[in-house]
């Protein structure tokens, strides 16, 4: 007997034979939880994974494409951001509930599989002030479940040097980070990751840094579009 990491109710799952046989992770969460974390599924726009009546170009990336036209290949994301998942998020990330990670495990192994063999990730780091308050990065803990090499080649601005810039600044992207000069990204496959993909500004400073540092072919998978 095992109880569902996000209502704690007692479960009484089905045992599946992937679970017997251990292709298939016991679940963590009970049904009527699961269903609540609600998945993109059907048409989305061709470059950010936004869902949408039909798979066009949503005008948010109609208006990045005309300022940086070849940067980021596509984003993809997981979950909708309905209000289970935020509140499931605000756990994972504001009450430092690392454990909440298994719930998404699965979901980002699947989504992993249209992952090319050989790109190598890259998480969004976070500041040093904000990792020790939360003690983990979640974005590094979301790439931790896909079966590729891990890289990271930024260093994050601390939130000081970002709250001395005026909000002005701040909306028109000020830099959130820098490139370590001993990166080494050149020709390479990148897979940004995240965990949540909203205005994409975050993803695009980073997908241009690398791309200005040589590497081939862009793109990002974040849990979920805003
Ligand atoms: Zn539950
Ligand atoms: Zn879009």
């Amino acid at each position: 007997m095992s109880w569902c990491i996000l209502c704690h109710s007692k479960m009484q799952e089905q045992v599946t034979w992937g679970m017997l046989l251990g292709t298939d992770p016991d679940p963590v969460a009970c049904s009527p939880c699961l269903e609540k974390m609600t998945k993109i599924t059907g048409p989305v726009c061709a470059k950010c994974g936004r869902p949408m009546d039909s798979a066009s170009l949503c005008t948010d990336c109609v208006s990045w494409n005309e300022r940086e036209e070849g940067i980021l290949k596509e984003n993809r994301s997981i979950y909708s951001y309905t209000a289970t998942v935020k509140e499931v998020m605000n756990r994972f990330k504001f009450r430092g509930d690392a454990e909440i990670i298994r719930l998404f495990e699965q979901d980002i192994r699947t989504a992993a599989k249209k992952i090319p063999r050989k790109a190598v990730l890259v998480p969004i780091p976070l500041s040093a002030e904000r990792l020790q308050e939360r003690g983990f990065n979640q974005a590094e803990l979301i790439a931790g479940c896909i079966r590729r090499p891990i890289v990271q080649p930024f260093n994050r601005l601390t939130s000081e040097k970002q709250s001395k810039k005026s909000r002005k600044e701040r909306l028109a992207g000020a830099p959130l980070f820098t490139l370590n000069p001993e990166a080494t990204v050149k020709n390479l496959c990148i897979v940004i990751i995240d965990d949540i993909y909203t205005t994409g500004n975050t993803v695009y400073q980073a997908a241009k840094l690398l791309k200005k540092a040589g590497a081939q072919d862009i793109s990002s998978l974040t849990l979920i579009r805003g």
